[in-house]
């Protein structure tokens, strides 16, 4: 959910006189290849005489077929959400809780054509939830989530330990958990993190997580390593020449994680193809490493459709008439729920979307065509800038998931390699009538088509090394 639902749901729950209390919400599928999340879209919270708060909360049925009436009218699943206003932390069921959802899960599932969801909010503003999926005619066993995320200038998780248990700090990690404690690093090393593109600034990022402690990484990128990558690539030795760079990147990681379970997924697609469109969709957060537009429009829909927020990069250098350089500049911001997304911030241009989807970016007379300043062709980089922007990135996923000091918003950052300084943060926000505002946590409801085929490559083509 976003952080504005999460706070409305709080300040609904969390009752004054501690009692507790329930309101109902329509959720959103998002699927990934592994994950279903639902998506909190909105509130309905209870008209006069709707519910009673004297010992458990309960509802009047007018309240749940109103409410059910509603999501089945919007499109959207049901879900109900209830207080435990002493609780701290996951919460578990009462025998009256199962009641409450298991007895009305067949009637959601009817007229919503999807499960109910249950929410708990204990009184630390810990949320844990269910699904009640119908499994056999009248048979909906609850299905514990394993985490819950509340999405906003912060990323807030809370985890069922039963399913994602906290990890114990490694003997190689003894100096990452002293610079933030325990309990941080296990909200972090959990947070599954998917990266967008393999090149130099992915690959660094990708070591990054793997020595941090980070538990579970995913790799999306369909290149393979060539002989002019290796002036930059963290991860590949000449030997890798040819290979797929996410099986090289994955190999390097499993030789340097520090957790004692690591899991790294190799993607071998684009994240504008399906297979690596749900893979990103699998992730709570994403890394943004690619040099195309049609990347980065997929993945600023994922920010605000499927409420995963994507820390964004980028490099561009310049050369003068004399072929010297000019200027090198790198920034860093993340497209999340309450920030201005990647679009708004000029990161890049829808039209150029529409031609590469068409395939004239891959036509070298196209970018042959472009001024040569344009930042289509701006192919100039070295080491040192892309290990520059992924700490920049690396940086903003931090304070995204720790917020030091209650501080998880650098601001979008750039940086000017000739002069060496950085330039003052902007905090903005979207144009008005920017359309990812409007897609807000609607999934895979969102109505906007992002996916298709990868340009020259034929629907059924399989990758594999040349
Ligand atoms: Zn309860
Ligand atoms: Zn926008």
């Amino acid at each position: 959910m976003t952080a504005e639902v999460d706070k409305a749901a709080r300040g609904h729950l969390l009752r004054a006189d501690r009692q507790e209390d329930l309101c109902f919400a329509h959720w959103r599928p998002s699927r990934g290849h592994y994950r279903t999340t639902a998506l909190i879209e909105r509130l309905i919270l209870s008209a006069e005489g709707e519910r009673n708060v004297h010992g458990n909360a309960g509802f009047e049925p007018a309240f749940l077929e109103r409410a059910m009436a509603e999501a089945a009218a919007n499109g959207a699943g049901l879900a109900l959400l209830h207080s435990h206003p002493r609780g701290r932390g996951w919460q578990g069921l009462s025998p009256d809780d199962v009641i409450a959802e298991q007895s009305n899960a067949g009637a959601v599932f009817g007229a919503t054509g999807y499960p109910f969801v249950g929410l708990t909010l204990a009184g630390d503003g810990a949320w844990s939830a269910r699904f009640w999926e119908r499994t056999s005619p009248r048979t909906y066993p609850g299905e514990w989530c394993a985490t819950v995320r509340v999405v906003g200038d912060q990323l807030s998780m809370t985890y069922m330990d039963a399913l994602a248990p906290a990890p114990r700090p490694t003997r190689e990690q003894v100096r990452t958990v002293s610079a933030w404690g325990e309990e941080s690093q296990a909200n972090l090393a959990r947070l599954r993190v998917g990266i967008v593109g393999a090149g130099s600034v992915g690959g660094m990022i990708a070591e990054a997580l793997a020595r941090t402690g980070f538990e579970d990484v995913a790799i999306i990128d369909f290149d393979w390593v060539e002989q002019r990558n290796l002036d930059r690539l963290n991860y590949a030795t000449r030997a890798d020449i040819g290979h797929l760079k996410v099986h090289v990147l994955a190999e390097h990681l499993r030789a340097r994680a520090t957790a004692e379970r690591f899991n790294v997924a190799s993607v071998a697609a684009a994240v504008y193809e399906e297979e690596g469109y749900r893979a990103a969709l699998d992730c709570d957060v994403l890394f943004s490493c690619v040099d195309r537009p049609w990347g980065r429009y997929v993945l600023n829909l994922i920010a605000y459709s499927h409420l995963i927020p994507v820390v964004d990069g980028g490099i561009r250098a310049r050369t003068n008439r004399l072929g010297k350089l000019a200027a090198a500049d790198w920034r860093a911001h993340t497209a999340t729920i309450g920030r201005p997304c990647l679009q708004c911030l000029g990161q890049y241009d829808p039209c150029y979307v529409q031609l590469e989807r068409e395939g004239q970016l891959d036509d070298p007379s196209y970018i042959e065509g472009l001024p040569k300043d344009h930042l289509l062709r701006a192919r100039e980089n070295v080491f040192a800038f892309s290990m520059s922007c992924a700490a920049l990135q690396m940086l903003q996923m931090l304070a995204l998931a720790l917020a030091p000091l209650d501080q998880p918003n650098p601001g979008s950052q750039l940086y000017h390699f000739v002069g060496g300084f950085m330039e003052e943060p902007v905090f903005g926000s979207c144009h008005p009538n920017c359309v990812f505002q409007s897609a807000i946590a609607l999934g895979d409801a969102s109505g906007i088509t992002v996916t298709g085929h990868r340009p020259g490559r034929s629907g059924s083509d399989s990758v594999g090394d040349p």
